[in-house]
């Protein structure tokens, strides 16, 4: 019923999340920063986007807004005065002077008693000195001023800005949730959704943009040529392939395929991410010790680094480099 009038039937996965944020609102214990650790793909922006039209709402009934008071009219066009987005794009960069922006906003002109939003929909993109600045801001922040803060990497270690803020997961749905929902996309084939949701960290939206955007049959291809050239022992013929375009991407799905190779070596046949590329995982993993396929993984995230973030590097080169190395990893050259 509440998904119905809160409008998320497309990202069912949000509803619980929603109803859990409210709910701490409603009984006062929540924090004035609150900082989301999820993945991309999983639509956080719209779940904020939501909580901050029941805060800014004037007639909320329960864990909904109204849609019709003066508040929802102003976040219905995008400019209510006291929801401030930071950046329009999650990957601009957010500097001291957004912060500075948001401290006048926020100490300058009293809210008289009204709720008031910041969100920061990327805090990976803070500069050092934002962030500094930020920290001061959450000290001693104005009443009634809410905090939403994003972060996609869940891998590093909690910064003094976690601990000024509580934290909540978003975890991806269960994939047996997820495949519904790509099924009612009109996506009909439970097997390249099932890869597609396990290439994407188990986020629906990406795995949907993956197929859609020909991902799959782009990954497919990666695999026939990968296939030839470990039967041709000569890895370089892979080199057209992956210095055309998604070069970066193309790395991960190597990865991935070679992680499946060490849990096969391990016998973790289950939950194979390419598990219609068996040839390709069994010829590694029966092959290799999984120490090899290890170092095979660290080189290519090495080479994926350097892509990323050596300025001007040659990328062929870049990657003949790899290949040849990798050769060398799997004795196919002595
Ligand atoms: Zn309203």
């Amino acid at each position: 019923m509440a998904s119905k009038t809160i409008h998320m039937k497309y990202y069912p996965w949000l509803v619980n999340p929603y109803k859990i944020i409210i709910k701490q609102h409603q009984t006062k214990k929540t924090h004035h920063a609150f900082l989301i650790k999820t993945i991309k793909g999983l639509g956080v922006c719209e779940l904020i986007l939501k909580i901050s039209k029941w805060l800014l709402c004037n007639q909320k009934n329960g864990i909904k807004y109204c849609k019709k008071c003066h508040s929802c009219q102003l976040m219905l066009c995008g400019n209510h005065p006291d929801w401030h987005q930071c950046i329009k794009n999650k990957d601009d960069i957010i500097t001291i002077d957004h912060i500075r922006k948001i401290n006048e906003k926020i100490f300058k002109y009293p809210n008289q008693g009204k709720n008031k939003i910041i969100f920061l929909s990327n805090i990976q993109k803070m500069t050092e000195s934002a962030k500094n600045a930020l920290l001061k801001t959450l000290e001693e922040p104005p009443k009634k001023t809410w905090f939403f803060l994003i972060d996609y990497n869940n891998l590093r270690v909690n910064s003094t800005l976690h601990s000024r803020c509580l934290i909540y997961t978003l975890f991806p749905p269960l994939e047996k949730k997820s495949l519904n929902w790509l099924k009612n996309q009109n996506l009909s084939n439970k097997i390249l959704n099932l890869i597609s949701l396990r290439i994407n960290q188990g986020s629906p939206i990406s795995a949907k943009k993956f197929i859609n955007n020909g991902l799959l049959e782009e990954r497919k291809n990666l695999f026939l040529y990968f296939l030839k050239s470990i039967k041709n022992q000569n890895l370089l013929r892979m080199l057209p392939i992956l210095s055309v375009k998604n070069t970066i991407l193309k790395i991960d799905w190597i990865c991935l395929l070679l992680f499946d190779a060490i849990q096969l070596y391990f016998n973790q046949k289950k939950k194979l991410t390419n598990f219609d590329q068996f040839e390709l995982i069994q010829f590694f993993s029966s092959n290799y010790h999984y120490l090899t396929l290890h170092q095979s993984i660290y080189t290519w995230t090495k080479c994926r680094y350097r892509l990323l973030n050596v300025p001007g590097i040659n990328s062929e080169l870049l990657l003949l480099e790899q290949l040849l190395k990798w050769e060398k990893i799997l004795s196919f050259v002595i």
